[in-house]
């Protein structure tokens, strides 16, 4: 999980400069479940931070996860969004209201598969799964 220290102490370590943007960014993705995207990262900070780009929010987000302090899912083509939870699990999102889920995928339950083919250990997952929620097929 992204504490604010941590992610300050490896922007510091990267070598990037600690902005207040940059802070701002860190503390709105501490502990979140909710996935936020880029823009809604953006949408978000953008009143108390007027001069805040989205270029801002992806160079940040960029070395924060280069630094294994945030998951960047890649589960839709035209949005990134951002996980400050990296411990291995499993997301579903819905097709219609968009909304990201965490699926709890046990690592060691995969390791019939290790020998099935030919790999010598799992440690992190990457599961997208694509439907609908139960709130949008009630509508
Ligand atoms: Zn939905
Ligand atoms: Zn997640």
């Amino acid at each position: 999980m992204l504490t604010l220290e941590e992610g300050i102490r490896h922007l510091q370590d990267s070598g990037a400069k600690i902005t207040s943007q940059r802070v701002a960014i860190m503390k709105s993705l501490e502990g979140r479940t909710d996935h936020p995207s880029a823009e809604q990262i953006f949408m978000e900070l953008k009143p108390e931070y007027p001069t805040l780009s989205i270029a801002t929010v992806y160079s940040t987000t960029q070395l924060l996860s280069q630094a294994s302090m945030i998951r960047i899912l890649t589960i839709d083509e035209k949005k990134v969004y951002f996980d400050p939870n990296t411990k291995p699990h499993g997301h579903f999102m819905c097709r219609l209201c968009k909304r990201i889920v965490d699926i709890p995928i046990d690592v060691s339950a995969l390791a019939p598969y290790k020998g099935m083919y030919d790999i010598s250990s799992i440690d992190d997952i990457e599961v997208f799964l694509y439907g609908e929620c139960s709130k949008c097929s009630d509508l």
